[in-house]
């Protein structure tokens, strides 16, 4: 294992920016304080940071020669910034004082060690040749994103590469995850309304029951992964919300229903949505009863390019020694990360935090979710490696 002394210098500001992040959690596109603080620590390391996308904020660190774009590479550095919805139950001292609102998935972690890379690239150890933009992205947690907001406004021109890490619980501190395949899924949603004639309980031949067709397109529709797609292609479908019914002697004229389908291939998506488009449609026809179903395409599966995916590896192998590097399955979580890849060869990885000896075991967005702070210094060390390996040119 071997972390930079450059690296080691920062870890404390890093901790420190990572407990204030902590401590006042926003929600997506609400970053507010959030961009405030990354602005002014940027601008205390003598950056110009620009603010995009209501609350995103973007800033470029060069090498001491740049003058022009064909001064050398630019590889963008993504952390992204919103909490969610949770209500913290860590009794950590610098536990949210926004009620209700939560950095369960550690996206506190990510701006700090984003920031901490700045501090050291803007001291004594600039890029070796090009540019470091970093991207400080909001609203990560609400579809559609906000790396697509980002994109429009102009983040990635110019870029070369892009990298981004995510810090995750079921990995162990001191070691991450590269992935050469799909990393994470393709994350559909749906919403179905299914509409029939209410009436009274006791007078079933009377009315249309919605709720009763509805319960049939959630059973039926379980054999579409088991059924219709290929064992060997995973996928999920997963019926969230069921909302119908009056009383208990109505029968339901509405049953309105959510899901999310989960994939990992192109071929496997359309697939799944053609199928249960049929399905609610030829239930729905053989019940009497009309419906609107709208089904919309999220974040796109991520998949590393393998030439930054195996710099970064390389960094971290370096950092980390040997046993840092993992080759786990994929997950069928998503990423709006995967919007800046499909547009800029780039490689995401995640970055263990689990500590079984510290008790911090609790999974990704729980109450009382929270990381191992020595991961900090071996992110920032994989960031680090994985700039100047990407910029010094000779890993390419
Ligand atoms: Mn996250």
């Amino acid at each position: 294992m071997h972390i930079p002394p450059e690296i080691l210098a920062v870890e404390n500001y890093a901790i420190q920016i990572r407990r204030r992040l902590h401590e006042r959690p926003e929600l997506s596109f609400k970053e507010e304080d959030t961009a405030r603080i990354i602005e002014a620590e940027l601008t205390s390391m003598g950056l110009q940071p620009r603010r995009v996308a209501k609350t995103g904020v973007i800033a470029d660190v060069s090498s001491r020669e740049w003058k022009t774009p064909n001064d050398g590479k630019t590889v963008a550095v993504r952390a992204d910034m919103d909490a969610l919805p949770v209500l913290e139950e860590t009794g950590l001292e610098f536990a949210s004082k926004n009620s209700g609102v939560m950095h369960a998935c550690g996206h506190d972690a990510h701006v700090a060690m984003a920031l901490g890379l700045a501090k050291v690239l803007t001291g004594s150890n600039p890029p070796p040749h090009g540019r470091v933009r970093f991207l400080f992205q909001p609203a990560e947690e609400s579809p559609p994103g906000g790396a697509l907001e980002l994109i429009k406004s102009g983040a990635l021109e110019g870029v070369d590469y892009v990298i981004g890490q995510h810090v995750y619980s079921n990995f162990p501190v001191g070691q991450a995850a590269i992935y050469y395949g799909p990393m994470m899924a393709n994350a559909d949603s749906f919403r179905l309304k299914v509409i029939g004639k209410g009436g009274h309980g006791s007078e079933p031949h009377r009315a249309l029951d919605a709720l009763v067709v509805a319960s049939q397109i959630v059973v039926a529709a379980q054999t579409i992964v088991s059924r219709r797609i290929d064992p060997l292609k995973p996928a999920v479908i997963t019926f969230g919300t069921f909302n119908s019914g009056y009383r208990h002697n109505i029968i339901a004229q509405y049953a309105e229903l959510t899901g999310t389908v989960r994939t990992l291939d192109e071929e496997t998506r359309d697939k799944i949505e053609k199928e249960l488009t049929s399905l609610i449609s030829g239930l729905c026809n053989t019940a009497g009863v009309r419906h609107e179903f709208v089904y919309e395409r999220g974040y796109p599966v991520l998949v590393n390019n393998p030439v930054v995916a195996r710099v970064v590896e390389d960094a971290t192998r370096e950092a980390l020694g040997e046993s840092g590097v993992l080759h786990p399955e994929p997950v069928m979580g998503a990423e709006d990360f995967g919007y800046y890849i499909t547009k800029t060869p780039g490689a995401f990885y995640f970055l263990g935090v689990r500590n079984e000896e510290k008790g911090i075991i609790s999974p990704q967005h729980s109450p009382s979710y929270t990381i191992d702070e020595d991961a900090l210094k071996f992110g920032m060390a994989i960031l680090y490696g994985s700039t100047r390996r990407l910029l010094g040119g000779t890993a390419l």
